[in-house]
């Protein structure tokens, strides 16, 4: 099987091996083969899986596109459309969410926030929603405005507190974090103590307030097949897992099939691979997520509103995945997607619990609905801890680099970035 559109691109060196051997086919090795290609050198992608994209995939159960794990664009991500230059997002066909979130909350009342900055207009009912007190809300608005205002690369230097320290001190601690922030944010970071650091949860805050969730009508997937369309053919060997890499003036993998060489070995797997591959890399905690798909006989609102739990439940947030993307099911019937922190065991939250959930989310009855698929994703992001610097090295030294969310921020923009950062860090190596 190969990936790649065009068949130009520069040609491998003449011992027939490429310049650049970069491991796995995500969304960083995409991004890097991109960008090395683009320069001039010739790449071959060894990836373990039989598919391009990593844990960005979608599955098709029953004909409804089911993505791995709850995921979402948003087109406030730069990198997102420098990788996709000069096509642009739209390529992907993307179709959007409402701005603003439903939140269900203790009293039963569904309270929806609009997003202010997105939809001027939806802002006095969501001044007078009574969710929380006009102090709290005084609060959160004036957080907003600090994030706002405060450059991105700022941000990115706040790594001293938590997130959860971050917003105690901005008093945000009590009905607004547990309503709103702790269920919206947990679902978007993969854990519920919002123990990772303050410069993420403002970036991320950042993009949600200026940006607006977008899924590509054919599921999450369209995106590394759209930057794998943009290698030559055959850039992508599927089915190859890199057991060892070894550095020095000819830097070389071992796979079950062989051992390659290259001029520089790019180590883009995921990032418990990553540090069992590369010594000085650090192996992360991984945080887990867990999504349920149904198809209800009727979808529980028209609308493309992300809905969250304000009650401290183990659903964090629940969406009609098909009120925004309708190729979500090629039957016409409505797709929900609904996730929780964390693999629940035996003991914990299974298909029949959540769907009692969102019975209470929803506000409506869901014995009928019919479960279509669950993902499990027991290593579904890094952990970016307090402390952390938000850009680690890529370069390692004896021809070797690394990429992944784990060297930038554990998300699609991460991903991306540090897919450029390690491929700008070949070229100035080999002397580009
Ligand atoms: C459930 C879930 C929800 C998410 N939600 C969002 C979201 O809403 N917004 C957002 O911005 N981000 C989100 N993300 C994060 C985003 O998907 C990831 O940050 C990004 O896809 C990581 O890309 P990567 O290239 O760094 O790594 P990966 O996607 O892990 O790619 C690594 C590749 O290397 C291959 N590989 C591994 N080991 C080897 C080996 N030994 N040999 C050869 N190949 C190997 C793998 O098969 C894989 O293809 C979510 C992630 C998950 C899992």
């Amino acid at each position: 099987m190969s990936a790649g559109a065009t068949s130009s691109g520069a040609a491998p060196a003449g011992d027939g091996t490429p310049d650049v051997l970069i491991v796995g086919a995500g969304l960083a090795g995409l991004r890097a083969a991109r960008v090395l290609h683009r320069a001039g050198l010739s790449v071959k992608i060894l990836e373990a899986s039989d598919r391009v994209g990593g844990r960005m995939a979608t599955d098709v159960v029953d004909g409804f596109r089911c993505d791995r794990g709850f995921q979402v664009l948003n087109t406030s991500y730069p990198a997102l459309h420098a990788a996709l230059a000069p096509h642009g997002l739209d390529s992907l066909g993307v179709r959007p969410f409402e701005p603003g979130a439903a939140i269900r909350a203790g009293d039963g009342e569904l309270h929806t926030f609009v997003n202010p900055l997105r939809r001027p207009g939806g802002a006095p009912a969501t001044a007078l929603d009574d969710l929380f007190g006009p102090l709290d809300k005084a609060r959160l608005v004036a957080w907003t405005a600090r994030v706002l205002a405060s450059p991105p690369s700022r941000t990115a230097a706040r790594i001293r507190d938590s997130g959860a320290d971050d917003l105690a001190a901005a008093g945000l601690g009590g009905p607004v974090t547990d309503r709103f922030l702790r269920p919206f944010l947990s679902g978007v970071l993969g854990e519920t103590a919002l123990q990772t650091s303050s410069a993420f949860v403002r970036l991320v805050w950042r993009s949600f307030a200026l940006g607006t969730i977008v899924v590509p009508d054919d599921g999450m997937e369209a995106l590394p097949r759209r930057l794998a369309a943009g290698l030559p053919d055959g850039t992508v060997e599927f089915g190859v897992r890199v057991h060892e890499v070894t550095g020095g003036s000819r830097p070389s993998v071992r796979t079950d099939h062989g051992a390659h060489s290259a001029r520089a070995v790019l180590v883009a797997a995921d990032p418990r691979t990553a540090a069992s591959l590369l010594p000085g890399v650090a192996e992360p905690t991984m945080n887990a997520l867990t999504t349920w798909f149904h198809t209800p006989p009727v979808a529980p609102t028209g609308e493309a509103l992300l809905h969250l739990d304000g009650t401290g439940g183990p659903v964090v947030n629940t969406m009609v995945m098909t009120a925004a993307a309708p190729g979500y099911s090629a039957s016409g019937r409505p797709l929900v997607a609904s996730s929780v922190v964390g693999v629940p065991g035996p003991d914990g939250i299974g298909e029949a619990g959540v769907r009692r959930e969102l019975a209470r989310i929803y506000g409506v009855p869901t014995d009928d609905w019919e479960h279509v698929h669950t993902a499990e994703i027991p290593e579904a992001l890094p952990l970016f801890p307090a402390g952390r610097p938000v850009r680690r090295d890529v370069e390692l030294g004896d021809g070797l680099f690394v990429a992944g969310d784990h060297r930038d921020t554990p998300s699609t923009q991460g991903a991306l970035v540090s897919g450029r950062r390690a491929a700008q860090a070949v070229l100035s190596s080999l002397g580009r």
